[in-house]
């Protein structure tokens, strides 16, 4: 069982007294209205402010609200000065800074590199809203605003941005995202459990710099981190090709399963064998540096293999990798959400609309997903072509019926416009929901990249039942015509 304090088991800020808000502030007047001298905390995103689950500074902003802070929203802020970021004063504690729900690149170019004339995401859909690379321009306009601010960085720019990578924009390996932002910190993946570790640490009093043990999040550092054992990342994966896959199992034989007899067996290390580390919470992999994966097509597919390799949350151990004279530390994944954290965070008081300032105008990804629901996160594919296991992980975390029926009866009785509709029940992969390992043991030891890929693995229940009962409950609430499954779906799963 994978150990992580509970999401909703802090003790509430103090602030909490004020209570929640009927959507989160957007100006000084409706921080008044609210009687808030200050803002706790302050979101910048390149999206419009939606407040629904479906958009990352709804999610997040209402998440911290609960544990007592006081949150406010700089929406698609002019990138030209520092003024709009000025709008709602310094936070207390931290600005919380994301691109969005898209990487701003491929909001902003046609996957042929022309600029695209719309956005989704801006009221009446209209383009040029946010700036290229909006996760670095939000950073520096703040730092240019305020010098003493904690900067953290998160949603899907940050996210698979965090080690070198390659921007197929301007065709390079570019190096992490947390030099040119110079963020204090990111967040990766789905960042609810590090986000309100942070918060509160950050209202005890802690400072941004001491905050180096988080999973789920990265930061610059000068060397390894005292007390740490270094390994090489060739000891975890050979350079080159690779004509056998790695025994996904050969690191820790212990956690080899016998498929008739479901004990665990020992069986001897063979193909790209890593050695069991005792103290694997205090070991970290050195990656190739960046200069080097740059100018070394093998050390970068190398690289990534390993920054891969390192994603289950159960035995991923920390990343580093030098930027100059600097390093990028990588702390493990964060551990995933059980259903009822999941369940209580999806309840939160949304107001399921756009901010009240935007008045009548259309947002076209709202027009898209406010008849929709996630029921899960993750998946368990690993396809290559696909961020959704690098970013979301691949241990599904679903959500209960009931929570999932409820979240209905509240479209159907809140929502303007609803007729009956559902136009989506599902999630990364709609019919992973509920879809697990069969022993948590297993799960947390297992180092395949994908438990389908290259044949579903025996380990893996397929059993769609819980799928079904809930579309066939959803079906039957009064006033519901008719239910859509608009997400993926996994036929060879089916
Ligand atoms: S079902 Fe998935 S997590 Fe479990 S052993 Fe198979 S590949 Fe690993």
């Amino acid at each position: 069982m994978l150990a992580a304090k509970k999401l909703f088991s802090y003790r509430p800020y103090w602030a909490k007294r004020f209570g929640i808000a009927p959507v989160l502030p957007m100006s000084r007047a409706e921080m008044d209205q609210l009687g808030w001298d200050s803002c706790d905390i302050i979101i910048v995103t390149g999206d419009a402010y939606v407040d629904h689950p479906s958009f990352g500074m709804a999610l997040v902003g209402r998440l911290l609200e609960s544990q007592g802070f006081r949150v406010g929203i700089i929406a698609q802020p002019d990138f030209q000065s520092k003024t709009a970021f000025m709008e709602l004063g310094k936070p207390n504690l931290f600005f919380g800074i994301t691109a969005g729900n898209m990487d701003s690149m491929i909001n902003r170019y046609t996957s042929d590199r022309k600029i695209r004339t719309d956005d989704s995401y801006t009221p009446h859909g209209v383009g040029g809203k946010r700036p290229d690379r909006s996760v670095i321009v939000y950073s520096q306009r703040i730092r240019e605003a305020y010098k003493n601010v904690a900067v953290i960085i998160g949603g899907i720019e940050a996210s698979l941005r965090r080690i070198a990578h390659y921007d197929y924009w301007s065709d390079k390996v570019r190096r992490s995202i947390l030099p040119d932002s110079k963020a204090d910190l990111l967040v990766f993946g789905n960042a609810e459990r590090a986000i309100t570790e942070i918060a509160h640490r950050l209202a005890n009093g802690e400072t941004i710099d001491k905050l180096i043990d988080i999973r789920g999040t990265a930061f610059m550092n000068k060397g390894p981190l005292d007390n740490w054992t270094i390994i090489d990342s060739t000891n975890v994966d050979k350079l080159g090709r690779i004509e056998n896959p790695p025994d996904p199992y050969a690191w820790n034989k212990d956690c080899r399963v016998d498929e008739n007899t479901n004990k665990p067996v020992n069986q001897p290390d063979s193909g790209q064998v890593v050695k069991f580390v005792p103290n694997r919470n205090k070991t970290v992999i050195r990656l190739p540096p960046y200069d080097r994966v740059v100018a070394d097509p093998i050390l970068y597919a190398h690289t990534s293999r390993v920054f891969h390799m390192e994603t289950n949350p159960g035995n991923a151990r920390a990343l580093m990798q030098r930027h100059d004279k600097r390093y990028i530390w990588l702390n493990p994944p964060p551990y995933p959400l059980a259903t009822e954290e999941l369940d209580k965070l999806y309840e939160l008081p949304y107001t399921r609309k756009p901010h009240p300032s935007y008045k009548d105008a259309k947002l076209p990804a709202w027009e898209m997903i406010r008849f929709s629901i996630s029921i899960m996160r993750g998946c368990f594919g690993g396809c290559t072509f696909c961020s959704i296991t690098e970013h979301e992980g691949r241990i599904i975390q679903s959500r209960s019926e009931d929570s999932v029926i409820r979240e209905i009866e509240t479209i159907r009785d809140t929502v303007p416009g609803f007729t009956g509709n559902i136009s989506d029940l599902g999630g990364p992969t709609a019919n992973m929901y509920k879809l697990t390992c069969k022993s948590e043991k297993i799960e947390a030891s297992c180092r395949r990249l994908s438990c389908v890929f290259p044949g579903i693995c025996k380990n893996l229940i397929t059993n769609h039942d819980p799928l079904i009962a809930l579309y066939r409950r959803a079906r039957k609430i009064k006033g519901i015509k008719r239910i859509f499954v608009a997400s993926g779906l996994r036929y060879d799963l089916a």
